[in-house]
């Protein structure tokens, strides 16, 4: 397992890679956003621990353009913030970070959060059946997603992993209401140590990527009061034109 610790603070960034070694992980260091982009490109790492404030880019910026990468492995990012009122920023902005950690903190809390995010990915290697609504078709042995539309070409949807796993939970149930304590048990099992605000953040990025109209979803409905459930009906237009064909 890689992992790339971008952090301009030297002696944090040797004491994150200290406790990840001891964990036997592979690390890679830098100290500014521009290398860790080069570095990530090289490394290819199952996981970033990010630091928001770096010279060059940011954090923010980092994760954007990672997160934008075709094709490229899609790593876990650990975003590290050294303000609490930056959280906000993090889960608002849909930055595309998996969780966050604010400083300061303990290593060994940093070693849990890593060893969290890896869990999940061992967690979705079996085996499984594919998911089809009428318009999605969710493959999580090949972790790809399509959407299908009434006259249009099926379109490959770009999604980081976790936003691949909501995905895939809302079309393997369709119409189950989920409260956020039950997708996080589902996405992360026990390894949650964030906020449930995280899962605002996932659902929002989701819903830009797969919802026509985001501010209004036909897709991925807020429950208000409990969480999110996911419904997906035929096109009107599709069951017009199949009436008509068999009429
Ligand atoms: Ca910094």
């Amino acid at each position: 397992m890689e992992i790339l610790i971008v952090e301009d603070e030297l002696e944090i960034a040797n004491l994150i890679k200290l406790y990840l070694e001891k964990e036997g992980f592979t690390c890679h260091l830098c100290r500014d956003g521009i290398q860790a982009l080069t570095l990530a490109a090289q490394v290819q790492p199952d996981v970033m621990v990010l630091d928001l404030m770096l010279p060059g880019l940011d954090g923010l910026e980092v994760c954007a353009r990672i997160r934008q990468q075709p094709g490229a492995k899609d790593p876990y990012i650990l975003m590290v913030t050294a303000r609490g009122e930056e959280v906000d920023r993090i889960v608002g902005l849909s930055t595309g970070a998996d969780d966050y950690l604010v400083k300061p903190f303990s290593p060994r809390e940093l070693v849990a959060r890593v060893r969290a995010l890896l869990r999940r990915s061992l967690r979705q290697g079996g085996q499984s059946p594919q998911y089809q609504s009428p318009h999605f078709q969710v493959d999580p042995s090949q972790r790809t997603a399509t959407r299908l539309g009434h006259n249009q070409p099926p379109e490959a949807l770009n999604l980081t992993t976790l936003e691949f796993d909501l995905l895939a939970t809302f079309v393997s149930y369709p119409g189950r209401v989920w409260t956020r304590t039950q997708l996080i048990e589902r996405l992360w099992g026990d390894d949650f140590y964030g906020d449930e605000r995280i899962v605002d953040a996932h659902i929002a990025r989701l819903r830009k990527k797969v919802e026509p109209d985001p501010s209004q979803p036909s897709f991925i409905k807020t429950v208000i009061g409990v969480g999110y459930k996911f419904e997906d009906a035929p096109d009107p237009e599709a069951d017009a034109q199949s009436d008509a064909l068999h009429g």
